[in-house]
């Protein structure tokens, strides 16, 4: 009986080694790892000994750490996503509204130190998806075709939208070309797809990275009528 718990303690032990190696990957061996006098702890969940490096640090209790390990974490982190999707939905538009200044001040710095960066994964993205983009092209064609058209005078949008983004409120610089994300797009300010027209008083200027992030099932508390 008690071979048998030694047995369980040293695969414990082999498993709280395996987990700690693969987080630091300090590449010690379990004897390593017990001379060290690794602190071991074990997790409320999953019952597995763990090294304390697989629990998030937690204030709040007597240890400092988490009584769950990451993997848990991770896991019980995922399902409530998957359960709790409107309310989460519903709570990031109620901060995005309130903090739509500090959002796109972050924004606006992200995507100008990421710059070269975006643009080389699109331009990636682009080269090794061609049919995807065939097939959007067409899917676009063919949502204009289906849409009431009008004449469109582009100069005439820029006029009215000041050059300012319809979506992050700043301005666009004109110079800058696709793929930049910062380069000027024309957005549909009631999506094609819902049925909006391809018409000017529809077309609002804005970021590339704005529009693109928009995508589809937008909500309509977004839709400024121009
Ligand atoms: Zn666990
Ligand atoms: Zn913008």
């Amino acid at each position: 009986m008690a071979r048998n718990n030694e047995l369980k303690l040293i695969e414990q032990l082999a498993q709280a080694h395996a987990a700690r190696q693969n987080a630091s990957n300090l590449g010690a061996s379990l004897l390593e790892c017990v001379v060290a006098q690794v602190e071991l702890k074990q997790c409320n969940t999953c019952r597995r000994v763990k090294a304390i490096s697989e629990f998030h640090r937690y204030k709040r209790r007597k240890d400092s750490l988490r009584g769950i390990c990451k993997e848990c974490a991770a896991a019980y982190k995922r399902a409530y996503r998957e359960t709790h999707s409107e309310k989460i939905a519903a709570q990031w538009r109620v901060y995005r509204e309130e903090n739509h200044e500090k959002i796109a001040a972050y924004q606006q710095t992200y995507y100008t130190e990421h710059r070269e960066e975006i643009i080389a994964k699109v331009l990636a993205w682009r080269k090794h998806n061609p049919e995807k983009i065939n097939t959007n092209r067409q899917k676009r064609r063919a949502r204009i075709a289906g849409a009431t058209v009008g004449p469109i005078d582009y100069d005439a949008i820029w006029l009215r939208d000041g050059g300012r983004c319809c979506i992050c409120s700043l301005k666009v610089d004109n110079r800058l070309e696709w793929p930049d994300p910062m380069s000027l797009s024309w957005d549909h300010t009631i999506p094609l797809s819902l049925g909006g027209p391809h018409t000017q008083n529809n077309l609002r200027v804005c970021h590339l990275r704005c529009n693109s992030r928009r995508g589809v099932g937008r909500l309509p508390a977004q839709i400024v009528l121009v």
